[in-house]
């Protein structure tokens, strides 16, 4: 079998190209590097190429003629987004519909996509499902949104297409044997800031908001370990596969941990104190966002292997020692 992966060179791209490695697929990574690195890439061959680029694209669709795509090509930062929204339509849109046009020139039809709760916005239901609006706060969770309405419409043509959505809680942690993980310029995530803290690169861990209405005041997010993602990308085309029907899915664990509790469990398992200051709010962030999952795990049959948030910590903290 064989399987397509953009951005197969970034964070979650290259947990989950190590998954289809090691369970017999052949893989072939489409990346051109811009935040992706050549040694993230553990199985098959490396494509050096922008998404934008289509002949290229096409010569890798006649060449390796894959059966499936998963497209986790996308750029990914919230207030980057802000300040640039074309650069963000142009990659997560436009050079999404060309490659579902290449994908359509050569006759494949089963995509997964990497979608984000970014979708929801500020969502009213906590757990939120997958039924919730779509209502993104921000041009990436909108880029996201967008390319969503895009799926649903090919997949009701008649073409034959059909797609698995993945929606994205907060994902973290890193390659329980240490091979690979998070290695991006100037981090915004949580968990990364706090363990870069600890090891002392960054001076102090700033907490953004105080004063949110949940118990200690402070934002609660859901924390799934990115190879329990990874193992749920490889669930997702098995089902597209067997039944050839499309679907949506949260990817969380349907429970969270407020910021005080991550910077807390980062203490605990680093062993070591940091400063950690407060400070305002940051826009657009909602105050708890938790994944409802049971669609996940009864359609799929997910069983998250790592729901533990030392144990997340703990791999992103022996990942961040090694980089
Ligand atoms: N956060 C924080 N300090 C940081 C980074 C993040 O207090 O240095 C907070 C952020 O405001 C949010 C939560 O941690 O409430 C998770 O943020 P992150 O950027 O990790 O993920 P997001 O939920 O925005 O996708």
């Amino acid at each position: 079998m064989r399987i397509l992966v953009t951005g197969g060179a970034g964070y979650i791209g290259s947990h989950v190209v190590k998954l289809l490695g090691e369970r017999g697929y052949e893989v072939i990574t489409y990346d051109n590097l811009s935040t992706g690195h050549e040694w993230a890439v553990l199985y098959g061959k490396l494509i050096r190429a922008d998404l934008g680029d289509r002949e290229t694209l096409r010569k890798v669709f006649r060449e390796f003629r894959p059966q499936a795509v998963m497209h986790f090509a996308a750029h990914i930062v919230v207030p980057e987004s802000v300040r640039d929204p074309l650069k963000y339509y142009r990659n997560n849109v436009v050079h999404t519909l060309q490659l579902l046009e290449t994908m359509e020139e050569f006759g494949v039809k089963d995509f997964i996509f990497s979608s984000s709760a970014a979708v929801y916005g500020i969502p009213e239901k906590i757990p939120v499902p997958e039924t919730a609006p779509l209502k993104p706060i921000n041009p990436y969770g909108e880029t996201k949104a967008t390319v969503e309405r895009i799926l649903r419409d090919l997949s009701r043509a008649g073409t034959g297409f059909r797609y698995v959505s993945l929606r994205y809680f907060n994902v973290a942690g890193a390659d329980p044997e240490g091979r690979i993980g998070f290695a991006y310029p100037d981090p915004t995530h949580l968990i990364i800031r706090a363990v870069k803290t600890a090891k002392g690169e960054l001076e102090r861990l700033e907490i953004f908001g105080t004063d949110y209405p949940t118990p200690d005041g402070t934002c609660i997010r859901d924390f799934i370990h990115v190879t329990d993602l990874a193992e749920a990308h490889l669930l997702a085309l098995q089902y597209l596969l067997e039944t050839g029907k499309s679907e949506i899915f949260n990817c969380g664990y349907g429970h969270g941990y407020s910021v005080l509790e991550v910077i807390r469990a980062v203490k605990k398992v680093t062993g070591r104190d940091f400063p950690v200051v407060e400070a305002p709010r940051r826009p657009g962030d909602p105050p708890v966002l938790v994944a409802e999952n049971r669609k996940i795990r009864e359609r799929l049959g997910w069983r998250p292997r790592y729901d533990d948030l030392e144990f997340i910590v703990r791999t992103a903290w022996e990942w961040e020692k090694r980089t």
